[in-house]
């Protein structure tokens, strides 16, 4: 049952608004609690833990909470028993279908509360985003797009369904592209996909089965998807060193029940090391003889600063044991929700049969996008200016690390990628501490969304906000701690 500490809001009542406090207050709470944020059976702060918060009297929570209560939205007990017992929503419906109970037992389980809190406050305009996995919008290439959507405009006659593996155009540039990276693969060893995201759920879906156990990283990206959990998998963590994973630790592996392994050789989320050529190399010659397919998530595969690309572990893969996936979200625009699978054609057709159950193809305007971006040299234009900007804050970050936290914290200094995880030396009360960034306008990724155990350590991205608001976050995160 979730439980709402006062900490945890953020919302406070507008005391010069002409709207009574304990009308606020009540719309407020109505909110939460339709937008589902809220579920039923959730249980909220005490009376006297909410006058404190809102700085105001008593008696305004007391009505604010008999207004609810006559509204049959939360129970009627006061103290820290009240707890919400239905949604506004089910009240206006003519009939009262108990839509909770279909809620509370759908199969995909529920993100956990700092991951819906996150994918909330990110939208909040003024929180600096400390943690996002994404590039910064101010390094978009406006003047790229443009020229692609004027192309587009004469070029692209009718925006029909596409063929079951996505556009043809889109797999040759890519499959070109891919060639140059050193993969053997033509355009029907690729499926385009709605986002690498989906790409997960198809293999889940199609490949996978109740009782599989995915191995990957501690931590990993992984972590913070309920995805195969949801299918009811078992995710099982393996640590890391500098190297990359410790593929020697798994536990023997039987392959009973189609077990895998997901690894981000590359730039990995959340820790951002790059797995080293030896490592690479071991872990697919343990895979191999163990019979143990790999899924490659090569997501930050292009973005490598210092040395250039190491190569993939599909390039080396002569057996069929690698599912690469990539994805155009690292680089160039999550919106445009396209991913890619490379794999043999059996295990491509297999999954671009699920797509097509599941969405009828990804979308054609972002696939011809994509294309034309590959296709006239945009793209790798873009990337060169890209990865320059990139390698530039990743440097301007560590100097910030090292001037505020040397003392308190560890990291690591990435080769590429988006992010720096930061680890305490001492122990640290990562909640908190997410609570009272978050007051002082600072959106933290806390480590504990990504591992396996309790996590003393934050994923810090440097990609998403500018040198400048990364060394003021630092700053005020020290003063945080020193609190
Ligand atoms: N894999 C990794 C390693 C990621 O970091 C992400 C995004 N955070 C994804 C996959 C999902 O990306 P997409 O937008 O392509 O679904």
């Amino acid at each position: 049952m979730k439980k709402i500490n006062a900490e945890q809001i953020l919302w406070r009542p507008n005391k010069k608004s002409s709207v009574p406090l304990y009308q606020q207050i009540f719309q407020f709470v109505c909110n939460n609690v339709s937008r589902g944020q809220w579920p039923v059976g959730t249980k909220l702060p005490s009376q006297r833990s909410l006058s404190k918060l809102f700085e105001v009297n008593r008696s305004t929570i007391t009505t604010a909470i008999e207004e609810l209560t006559s509204y049959g939205i939360i129970s009627g007990k006061s103290g820290a028993g009240t707890e919400v017992i239905s949604n506004t929503w089910s009240l206006f419906l003519p009939t009262t279908t108990d839509w909770n109970k279909f809620i509370a037992t759908g199969f995909f389980h529920e993100n956990n509360n700092i991951i819906q809190e996150i994918n909330r406050l990110e939208f909040e305009p003024d929180l600096i985003r400390l943690g996002t996995g994404e590039i910064d919008p101010s390094l978009f290439p406006q003047e790229m797009w443009q020229k692609v959507l004027n192309r587009l405009g004469t070029k692209v006659m009718s925006l029909g369904y596409l063929e079951p593996l996505g556009l043809l155009e889109l797999r040759e540039a890519l499959a070109d592209h891919l060639n140059a990276e050193g993969l053997n693969v033509d355009a029907d060893n690729i499926l385009i996909t709605s986002g690498s995201l989906q790409a997960l759920q198809l293999i889940s879906a199609a490949l996978l089965q109740r009782g599989s156990t995915v191995y990957t990283e501690a931590p990993s990206y992984l972590k913070s998807l309920q995805l195969f959990q949801s299918m009811g998998m078992e995710l099982s963590g393996i640590p890391m060193d500098n190297e990359g994973i410790q593929y020697w630790k798994l536990p023997r592996v039987t392959n009973k029940f189609n077990n895998i392994l997901y690894t981000i050789p590359t730039n990995q989320n959340p820790t951002g090391i790059t797995m080293s050529m030896e490592r690479r190399r071991s872990l697919l010659d343990f895979c191999i003889e163990n019979r143990l397919p790999i899924i490659e998530d090569g997501a930050y595969q292009e973005l490598c600063y210092d040395d250039g690309q190491p190569k993939t572990l599909k390039s080396w893969d002569k057996n069929d044991m690698v599912i690469y996936l990539g994805t155009a979200s690292k680089t160039l625009a999550p919106g445009l929700r396209i991913g890619w699978i490379v794999a043999s054609k059996p295990i491509v057709q297999r999954l671009g049969d699920v797509k097509m159950q599941m969405d009828y193809g990804a979308s054609s305007v972002s696939q011809w996008v994509l294309t034309e971006f590959m296709n006239s040299g945009l793209y790798d234009e873009y990337l060169e200016e890209l990865i320059r900007k990139l390698r530039n804050r990743r440097d301007r970050a560590v100097r910030s690390l090292s001037k505020y936290m040397s003392d308190i914290a560890t990291w690591n200094v990435p080769t590429g990628g988006f992010y720096i995880w930061l680890t305490f030396k001492s122990k640290i009360k990562i909640e908190q501490f997410f609570e009272q960034a978050v007051k002082e306008k600072v959106l933290l990724n806390p480590g504990d969304i990504y591992d396996f155990k309790h996590s003393r350590s934050l994923r810090l991205s440097f990609a998403y906000i500018t040198e400048d608001e990364f060394e003021r976050s630092i700053k005020k995160l020290r003063r945080i701690y020193d609190k």
